[in-house]
């Protein structure tokens, strides 16, 4: 039997919506879940359905279908398996037609609660001055982190027993009448929110939940050569995770102010260095500040505006290894617009010398 298209099973075309895609299969899933549907082909057509809606819902995998039909999916040549969306967590949407907080013996959602989670991430933002960040340093950083609770060892409270409303197995049975009629549900139990075992004595410490929230200095190293944008992260110190779970991670993402004279280009230096215009036309030494301490450049007879001088390795350290970007010194020719009397007389000696040291001068004439 041919796989039918999944817009086509939602019933939906191909450019619909995010939000148009989710209420068609909810639609289809008040239809036709086996809970609650009387139609003999319902299990088939709630499959399908899930399935459609598990890759048109999500924007890659939906794109990815565009792109190679089914076959995006299928394992190995000529497979028809379809998209495997065993891990698909459909609960938002079932805890919007059902109500939520109760899960269906048919599909997993029901152990969600008590399922091991990561908990969430944190991003937090950090300023840098340019040398803070071409060169790294350390920073003390103030925030709540999610502990274990000392008092109990994260248990939760002394005394452990098996919870007597689910005889341990964190989950009960339950007669659940709802729109669609009654039927039998597997829910979490609430005695022991999963857990199966129960304690005598609920920790006072952290209130039964096993994690305590510090407030705590932290310290971070911020590695040389890391830029605006560039995050690092810190392993466990975000939000406390769920049902034994670990805990979220912590990114710091930097911000890196500017320098008043040098500009940065990935791991490379930019500094316009200005001449006179005597400077310039005659050559001249020049002490240049770099990163690394004050340099002598020989700026040659004849320099223009733009003309580049390339300091190697005198740019920033890029991060995680060792090379270091260049520096560029970018000439800039500052033409007075104030003379003195004396300086206009010697520019008006210099006019009568032929200074037209460019081909272009004689093109342009043999236009006029
Ligand atoms: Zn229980
Ligand atoms: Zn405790």
């Amino acid at each position: 039997m041919d796989k039918r298209d999944y817009y086509e099973v939602l019933g939906v075309s191909k450019n619909a919506s995010e939000q148009e895609i989710k209420s068609a299969f909810r639609k289809l899933a008040k239809k036709y879940h086996p809970d609650v549907s009387k139609e003999k082909d319902a299990a088939e057509k709630f499959k399908e359905a899930q399935e459609a809606y598990a890759v048109l819902s999500d924007a890659s995998k939906r794109q990815q279908y565009d792109q190679f039909g089914h076959a995006a999916f299928s394992q190995g040549a000529g497979g028809t398996g379809g998209f495997d969306f065993s891990n698909f967590d459909f609960s938002d949407i079932f805890d919007d037609i059902f109500g939520g907080g109760f899960g269906f013996s048919s599909f997993g959602g029901g152990r969600k609660s008590n399922r091991a989670r990561k908990g969430q991430d944190t991003l937090l933002h950090m300023n840098l001055t340019f040398d803070e960040a071409a060169f790294g340093c350390k920073k003390t950083i103030n925030m709540d982190v999610s502990e274990e609770c000392s008092t109990c060892d994260g248990k939760g409270g002394t005394g452990e027993e098996i919870c007597s409303r689910c005889h341990g197995s964190g989950q009960i049975s339950q007669e659940q009448s709802t729109l669609f009629g009654t039927f039998m549900t597997r829910t979490t139990c609430p005695s022991c929110e999963g857990e199966g075992r129960t304690y005598k004595h609920r920790c006072s410490t952290c209130h039964g939940t096993g994690k305590v929230t510090k407030n705590r200095d932290i310290d971070i190293t911020v590695p040389a050569g890391v830029d605006s944008g560039n995050r690092l992260r810190l392993a466990g110190k975000g939000a406390a995770g769920f049902n034994g779970g670990p805990n979220g991670d912590v990114y710091i993402e930097f911000s890196v102010r500017n320098h008043p004279i040098f500009e940065r280009e990935e791991d490379d230096i930019y500094l316009e260095l200005p001449l006179t215009i005597t400077e310039a036309v005659l050559g001249c030494k020049k002490e240049v500040p770099t990163l690394y301490g004050n340099v002598k450049l020989t700026i040659p007879a004849g320099s223009k505006t733009g003309d580049k001088h390339r300091l190697r390795s005198k740019g920033i350290e890029a991060v995680n290894t060792n090379r270091k970007g260049d520096m560029y010194v970018v000439i800039k020719v500052c033409i007075p617009k104030r003379l003195s009397r004396d300086q206009k007389k010697l520019f008006e000696q210099l006019s009568k010398t032929d200074l037209k040291d460019d081909s272009q001068f004689e093109k342009i004439e043999r236009y006029l």
